[in-house]
């Protein structure tokens, strides 16, 4: 637990979020200021920076962490699609130092624009 880290008050209960998915190593939750309806976070339990710390070790309950958060959040929403996004260091975007993935829905005209 990383005291001043807003994610690890989160996955200890100080902060209230609704788990939309947990499994022994991650958990997702819906972002507080959603880029579309829906976009939701998915962090480690455990206090890691970026991307680069994450233990290959958790690589399989990362993904099952995407997978049904994804899968949820799809047809919670009614959304035909999704993008998966993970923003590493200040340069790239990354405000909170804690290892976060975006789960962005996707519906058709919803006029977000990413990679194209
Ligand atoms: P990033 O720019 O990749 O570090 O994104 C951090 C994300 O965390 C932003 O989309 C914020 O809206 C989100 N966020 C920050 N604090 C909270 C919170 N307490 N609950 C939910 N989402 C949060
Ligand atoms: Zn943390």
């Amino acid at each position: 637990m990383v005291e001043d880290c807003v994610f690890c008050k989160i996955v200890r209960g100080y902060i209230k979020v609704r788990f939309i998915y947990e499994n022994d190593s991650f958990l997702s939750f819906p972002d507080n200021n959603p880029k579309t309806i829906g976009h939701s976070l998915i962090i480690p339990k455990k206090h890691f920076e970026t991307f680069l710390d994450i233990p290959s070790s958790l690589g399989m309950e990362l993904i099952d962490c995407i997978k049904k958060t994804s899968l949820k959040l799809m047809q919670e929403n009614n959304c035909g699609g999704f993008n998966i996004l993970n923003n590493n260091f200040s340069v790239a975007g990354q405000v909170v130092k804690h290892f976060h993935v975006h789960i962005l829905p996707r519906k058709n005209g919803d006029g977000v624009v990413l990679l194209e």
